[in-house]
């Protein structure tokens, strides 16, 4: 089988989101939010495990995604949209019983007029400049279920911006700040409603995450390269002596992206293994010259190379990892 496998612990997943739960008082809601497929590990296996942990609020970006995901939860939860209602919504909003998180005069007008007394949220811009009304600019007739703002700076525990926008965030009623980085800053920044996303997934600022991804490659063949010699497209690498080079079954079609090459590695058990050359649509070559067999995979998520510690190695962050998997993997879940 060429088809590498992406096991998601959803063990580990539950015990994330108990731990993020754990940091605020009992009196703290603590949501889940699941926008990209649940950061692109599955939002049908997800979000009902995430309901048997406890969770009982959550977040998507679009009103599609909450569609998807009313349809694996059933009713009860609330799922929130952080793109508010935006135009074509409101079937989406009405039939799937989705709360807007309504960020502009605009979108208050259009759901006032499509949906009238349909619930809804609010989101308030306290420094990002992204999302939500600037202060002052909320009409005061609204009555949201829920008001939230979302920190720039929260996995930089020291940086000013985090006091700042904590200050700068005054809501009337339930209210929410804090994403993972957030919770982690401590109880000033958790309001009602906490908001984990990468921290559930095993991604840091969350440092204390269990590891949910691992990805075992398989390999196709294996050659020896004379000194010299060059390996893939470019020929951006040259064997410095001869060496054994792995070619295994997984590219950037599927997440491996091209900073990768000549930089990252998999594993053998314990035993690091570059990989050399450019990474092509559907594999990348490895140097296994130290290894004492030829294995049949090897793995590049794993206990020693986390999400976090590949994104590194590939100039990125965690998050852009995981949401960059594939659709071609064999997606195993583990405590399903
Ligand atoms: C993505 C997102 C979150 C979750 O952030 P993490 O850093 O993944 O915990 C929370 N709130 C908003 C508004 C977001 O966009």
């Amino acid at each position: 089988m060429g088809q590498a496998t992406l096991s998601i612990d959803l063990d580990a997943l539950v015990e994330n989101w108990r731990a993020l739960d754990a940091l605020s008082a009992p009196t703290v809601e603590t949501a889940a939010v699941v926008k990209a497929d649940a950061y692109g590990l599955g939002i049908a296996a997800v979000g009902p495990k995430l309901a048997e942990a406890g969770a009982r609020t959550y977040f998507v970006a679009l009103a599609e995604e909450g569609a998807a995901l009313r349809a694996s939860l059933g009713e009860g939860p609330s799922v929130h949209v952080f793109s508010g209602h935006m135009s074509g919504d409101a079937l989406l909003l009405r039939d799937h019983n989705l709360t807007p998180l309504l960020n502009s005069a605009e979108q208050i007008a259009r759901h006032f007029q499509a949906l009238p007394g349909h619930p809804y949220g609010v989101q308030t811009d306290t420094g990002m400049n992204r999302l939500g009304f600037e202060p002052g600019e909320m009409p005061d007739v609204l009555s949201p279920v829920l008001t939230i703002s979302h920190l720039a700076c929260s996995d930089t525990p020291k940086h000013p911006q985090n006091e700042a926008q904590r200050a700068a965030f005054t809501p009337e009623g339930r209210a929410s700040l804090a994403a993972t980085g957030g919770i982690l800053l401590g109880p000033k920044y958790h309001f009602d409603l906490t908001r984990p996303g990468i921290g559930l997934y095993g991604g840091l600022p969350f440092e204390g995450a269990l590891p949910v991804v691992s990805l075992e490659i398989p390999l196709i063949q294996s050659r020896l390269v004379a000194q010299q010699e060059s390996v893939g497209y470019g020929a951006s690498w040259i064997a410095p002596d001869q060496r054994r080079i792995a070619t295994l079954s997984a590219g950037y079609a599927d997440g491996l992206i091209r900073a990768m090459g000549n930089r990252a590695h998999l594993y053998h058990g314990d035993t690091p293994c570059p990989i050399v050359g450019r990474v092509s649509m559907d594999l990348i070559t490895v140097d296994i010259t130290h290894l004492r067999e030829i294995p049949e995979s090897l793995s590049i998520l794993n206990k020693h190379q986390t999400i976090d510690t590949l994104a590194a190695a590939a100039g990125t962050i965690g998050y852009e990892i995981l949401t960059s998997l594939g659709t071609r993997y064999n997606r195993v879940y583990k405590g399903g």
